[in-house]
């Protein structure tokens, strides 16, 4: 069995991006606008001799009514179904509310969870991920999903127990 990768996180954080950089499709949309992914997305990947499932969703925004209810349940459900969590926030958009809403939700989970700060290019590393250590997830890992920043390093950390 394949190692399950769950990508969530508040909509337009940069989930999709990375689910296309990791399974090299453009099967998952990327938006401009928050929340058009709605549902789970699966696809494969691999690097090197290790293959790997990953789990877009839609997102949760923290604030869950209506439609953003709908995207909450489909990341708690692609939560259960993986292995990995890669929590993603957004370095331009710094900490906000809704990370502080999904990290509480994260934190009473048993699964292992990877905090990954996204859209670090250009940005001073060290300086970036300041902010997110009061998560409480752990170390942030920077990354650019749109640019392959650290990917790889990433994922090979992340599926080295498997
Ligand atoms: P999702 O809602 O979490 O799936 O986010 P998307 O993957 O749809 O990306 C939202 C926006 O962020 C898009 O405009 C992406 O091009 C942009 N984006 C994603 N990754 C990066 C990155 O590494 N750097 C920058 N600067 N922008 C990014
Ligand atoms: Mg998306």
């Amino acid at each position: 069995m394949n190692p399950v990768i769950a990508l969530v996180g508040r909509p337009n954080v940069g989930k999709s991006t990375l689910f296309n950089r990791l399974t090299r499709s453009r099967d998952a949309l990327v938006a401009d606008f928050p929340g058009l992914t709605r549902d789970r997305k699966y696809g494969n990947g691999a690097l090197g001799d290790k293959t790997y499932t990953v789990i877009d969703t839609g997102g949760i925004s923290g604030d869950e009514d209506g439609i953003d209810a709908a995207m909450a349940e489909q990341s708690l459900l692609a939560i259960d179904e993986a292995d990995i969590v890669l929590f993603m926030v957004d370095a331009r958009a710094g900490l906000i509310a809704a990370d502080e809403a999904i990290a509480n939700h994260l934190r009473v989970n048993q699964k292992k969870t990877w905090l990954v700060v996204n859209k670090t290019d250009g940005l001073e590393e060290h300086s970036a991920m300041a902010d997110f250590w009061q998560l409480g997830i752990g170390d942030p890992h920077p990354i650019a999903a749109a640019h392959g920043r650290n990917v790889t390093t990433l994922i090979d950390e992340v599926l080295a127990p498997f």
